[in-house]
């Protein structure tokens, strides 16, 4: 049984929960630094929320080396929304990125105001059609070499992986359809 952790100190980590313990796994709330260094993990979640807020408990919860350390070693980690912005290299409209993982440029709240949140059903790579759901999301402006693209929604980047790291601006946790997720399983 492969043992998840979800990035529990802000957002919307519930709905991931269910989506993995469907597909069989085993499932474990990340909270504190000794969360990340006592428990053996096959992969982690780091779900959509505010990643502002996130970045900030993450070093006050002194979590931030830790996670980014074992994203960094290979440990296979799945960034939705806010866990996107967590995981790239560079945000081309805020002065801060965090982990800096993966490398990707991204764009912060990329669909502004009026376009708050929406639903399309759209293609996503090895996978097909599948319903994604934005809520104030960023996108992805561009990739490194190692990053391979696995979906375009109106010219902008909404999914890509490198390595262990698989990225999506939309939230497949709030849609039914569990793909996405045993996509990533797929990857451990
Ligand atoms: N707008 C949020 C941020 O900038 C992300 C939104 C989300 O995770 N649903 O962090």
């Amino acid at each position: 049984m492969k043992r998840i952790g979800i990035l529990a100190v802000q957002g919307a980590f519930f709905e991931h929960k269910v989506m993995l313990k469907e597909l069989g796994a085993e499932v474990i709330e990340i909270r504190q630094k000794n969360h990340l260094e006592n428990i053996e993990l096959d992969g982690i979640i780091l779900p959509g929320g505010e990643s502002t807020v996130i970045g900030k408990l993450l070093r006050e919860l002194d979590m931030f080396n830790p996670l980014k350390q074992l994203i960094d070693d290979g440990l296979p980690v799945f960034g939705t929304c806010a866990g996107l912005i967590l995981l790239a290299k560079e945000s081309i409209n805020e002065d801060e990125s965090y982990l800096a993982s993966m490398d990707i440029s991204i764009k912060r709240n990329a669909y502004g105001r009026q376009l708050d949140s929406f639903q399309v059903i759209h293609e996503f790579k090895d996978i097909g059609e599948i319903p994604m759901i934005f809520i104030r999301a960023p996108y992805i402006i561009s990739t490194g070499n190692e990053v391979e693209i696995l979906a375009i929604v109106d010219d902008n980047i909404v999914a890509a992986k490198q390595n262990n790291m698989l990225v999506t601006s939309f939230h497949p946790e709030l849609s039914k359809d569990l793909n996405v997720h045993k996509y990533f399983l797929n990857m451990i």
